[in-house]
């Protein structure tokens, strides 16, 4: 059975259907990369084969989406969202601070989407150390900016399960219908032309130092992310393979 990830949705005590296998050496990592990298579809692949969890902070404000009446913080998130613009920092610092038990969890973690900003990227540092924990390895996805645009216009997602299509390189067995759980595809907000845009440049200015960021304390993996989907999750594997050979030389 998948694992519903209740405790990363709902935060505080929520409890996950499916408690992660445990593990004496689990991975603990962050994917970096533009929008339209594939990084959420990295993320789902890799955790299969990694047994641990896919913390996404963009499918948590999803989620938050379809509350019926949220706080006048998360409707300002949520308008932001659909601009394509960043939410604030204080508030996803403090929606993963208030998730700290899925960083500490046995199972690792695989970060998607946060940090995404300078201070968010101290924030993280802070709260793992002061749980004695640090990150293995930063992925960072590589890819030219046409082919980026090109994957974001064409992405479908899962209304229910929240799994990612691609109408040319990642079609549903049926049109317009999730394969996993027969949920119905939809286009999202921020991967309207405008809102791509945004993002682009806000991952420039913002997200893009991040790169530099992790290099300089030694926990930067770039994979080159032109390759079928398959390709780049084996680089993947085989660079996270390489660096914990390193470590532990
Ligand atoms: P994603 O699914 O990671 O592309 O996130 C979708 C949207 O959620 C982003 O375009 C932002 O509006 C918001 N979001 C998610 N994560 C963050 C973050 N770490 N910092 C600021 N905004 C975020």
């Amino acid at each position: 059975m998948q694992n519903d990830r209740m405790a990363w949705f709902r935060g505080g005590d929520a409890e996950c259907s499916v408690p992660p296998p445990k593990r004496r050496h689990p991975h603990r990592l962050v994917l970096l990369g533009p929008p339209g990298v594939g990084k959420g579809t990295q993320a789902e692949l890799l955790c299969k084969v990694l047994k641990t969890c896919h913390l996404s902070t963009g499918d948590v404000f999803r989620a938050a989406a379809g509350q019926a009446d949220p706080n006048p913080a998360l409707a300002w998130a949520l308008d932001a969202m659909k601009r394509g613009e960043l939410v604030s920092d204080d508030l996803v610092v403090g929606v993963v601070a208030e998730r700290t038990r899925c960083l500490q969890c046995w199972g690792g973690f695989l970060l998607d989407g946060f940090p995404r900003t300078a201070s968010q990227a101290v924030a993280l540092d802070t709260i793992l150390h002061e749980h004695d924990l640090s990150l293995d390895a930063v992925v960072h996805y590589d890819l030219s900016i046409d082919e980026l645009v090109g994957r974001l216009s064409g992405r479908r997602t899962c209304r229910q399960c929240k799994a990612i299509y691609h109408v040319q390189a990642r079609p549903p067995r049926v049109e317009g219908t999730c394969d996993a759980c027969g949920g119905g595809l939809v286009q999202r907000a921020d991967d309207q032309p405008a809102a791509i845009r945004v993002r682009m440049e806000i991952y420039e200015t913002e997200t893009k130092p991040l790169i530099h960021y992790y290099a300089t304390t030694g926990r930067l993996l770039t994979v080159p992310a032109d390759g079928a989907t398959e390709a780049v999750l084996d680089q993947t594997l085989q660079a996270l393979d390489r660096k914990r050979q390193t470590v532990t030389l």
